[in-house]
């Protein structure tokens, strides 16, 4: 998946010293290569009857709502800390940097729901094992977790076992 690691601009010490953000505007401001993305990200999920795709704030937002759109599902944001105006469930998790808390709407997602969750790029998988935390406690059933981009040194799927992950293209070193 050389066409999109191409997309992908590294940037070092941001958004401190130390960690290489993987910024992926490059790949939204080439039409061809976010269309591409998303038609890769949803091709393994055509016949598998998804209910919601669940994007994480906020570059699943770009990628899920996209992915949504193309699969006919609802989709539901899951947050960050005081963004959702209704009642929500919260978890806080550990992040590559720092620590967070994100938030769904109690009434995202109903019971037996078959829900997908996207973020754009799995790196600690902290933030993914929350979200998937917040969707079982919902009565979702979470059926996969699917990413642009994998920093697979980080071994961030070995976090959510029994949940099948996809991503598109995965570095094995920084
Ligand atoms: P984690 O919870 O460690 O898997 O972190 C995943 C979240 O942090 C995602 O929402 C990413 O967008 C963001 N993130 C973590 N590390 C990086 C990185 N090196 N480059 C870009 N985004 C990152």
């Amino acid at each position: 998946m050389d066409k999109f690691k191409n997309l992908i601009r590294d940037i070092p010490d941001f958004p401190k010293k130390g960690i290489i953000f993987k910024d992926i505007t490059t790949l939204l401001k080439n039409p061809r290569g976010f269309k591409d993305s998303i038609d890769s990200l949803c091709k393994p999920y055509k016949d598998s009857d998804l209910d919601v795709i669940a994007g994480i704030e906020s570059r699943g937002f770009i990628f899920g709502g996209a992915m949504a759109v193309q699969l006919g599902t609802k989709f539901v944001p899951i947050r960050k800390k005081g963004k959702l105006p209704a009642e929500t469930l919260q978890k806080e998790y550990a992040l590559e940097y720092g620590t967070n808390v994100i938030e769904i709407h109690k009434d995202a997602i109903e019971k037996g729901e078959k829900v997908l969750i996207v973020d754009d790029l799995l790196a600690t998988g902290g933030t993914v094992n929350a979200a998937i935390d917040l969707v079982r406690e919902l009565g979702g059933s979470v059926v996969g977790a699917a990413f642009l981009i994998e920093l697979a040194f980080l071994n961030g799927r070995d976090r959510f076992k029994g949940v099948p992950v996809l991503s598109l293209i995965s570095y094995d070193e920084e």
